[in-house]
């Protein structure tokens, strides 16, 4: 029987997942659909939902309201407590994140084991990073503009800095989980500030993706090895897809069909 699926987001227009999902069913010869839905109130979301399709992606905003609706959240979410994957268990609402194991797959290609890691910024990506990343017995330490986001973090035991009071340490990785340089060429904190960081560090990645951000361009510049956030769209795609289909394939043959929407 054919499926259905799509993506939930406001905007969504730019979304590239149904190309990826799209190469994906077409490349595994499935009989099956994936839309965008353009949604302003989240609260619409499980009945169109669970009355239109198997599973589907949430974006920007929604994934912590869509968190607070499901029926059942399952894994990783419950701490984070976002989902950007619904699945449609006989009429119920489940929810996963998979953009934090998709993450930290992304890091595979560093070839080294991460053990102490950097995050600039304090919002919904920064949560789930933290949270996969403490599970993993990883240190974390966050850095953010501002004190009024580090509740979560600190709730968690986790090292949590404003600009105020930050104090460096050595890390294996700063990853950018800010939107500076997303639509401005800004960097996401003093430029004085990130040369000390970047020079106590081994890698650095940016979430932003298909974009050298300016955080990016000054990791090249000092030549620490970097990464923007393709490869964890592709991976959050690819957990996704395979909660779509109950694990029915191999991770390898969906990313090699995704990876053609890059
Ligand atoms: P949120 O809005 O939840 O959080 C944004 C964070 O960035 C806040 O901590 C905010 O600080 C900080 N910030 C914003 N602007 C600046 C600035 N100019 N300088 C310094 N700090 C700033 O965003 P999300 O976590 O949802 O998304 C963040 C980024 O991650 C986006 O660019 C998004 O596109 C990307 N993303 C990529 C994914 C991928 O698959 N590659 C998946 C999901 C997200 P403050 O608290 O002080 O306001």
């Amino acid at each position: 029987m054919s499926k259905n699926f799509t993506i939930f987001g406001n905007p969504v227009k730019h979304s590239i997942s149904p190309k990826m999902h799209g190469y994906a069913i077409k490349g595994l010869k499935l009989d099956a659909t994936y839309t965008k839905t353009l949604i302003e109130d989240a609260c619409k979301i499980p009945t169109i939902f669970l009355e239109n399709f198997d599973g589907a992606n949430v974006t920007v905003p929604h994934k912590e309201s869509a968190y607070a609706m499901c029926d059942e959240v399952r894994g990783v979410a419950c701490d984070i407590k976002a989902v950007n994957t619904l699945i449609n268990e006989n009429g119920s609402m489940i929810g996963y994140n998979t953009d934090a194991e998709g993450f930290l797959k992304s890091m595979d290609t560093f070839g080294q084991k991460i053990e102490k890691v950097l995050i600039l910024g304090a919002g919904g990506t920064a949560k789930a990073l933290a949270t996969i990343f403490k599970q993993k017995n990883t240190h974390v330490t966050i850095l953010n503009r501002s004190s009024n986001r580090l509740e979560f973090f600190k709730a968690q035991g986790i090292e949590s800095f404003s600009w105020e009071d930050f104090v460096l340490s050595t890390y294996d990785l700063v990853v950018n989980t800010t939107s500076a340089g997303l639509e401005e060429d800004s960097l996401p904190i003093d430029k004085m500030i990130l040369t000390k960081i970047f020079k106590n560090t081994k890698f650095a990645t940016d979430v932003i993706y298909n974009k050298k951000t300016p955080f990016l361009s000054l990791a090249n510049d000092m030549n620490i090895p970097n990464k923007d956030g393709a490869d964890m769209l592709l991976y959050q795609g690819v957990l996704a897809f395979n909660l779509f289909y109950n694990g029915k394939f191999e991770e390898d043959d969906i990313t090699k069909f995704m990876k053609k929407a890059f």
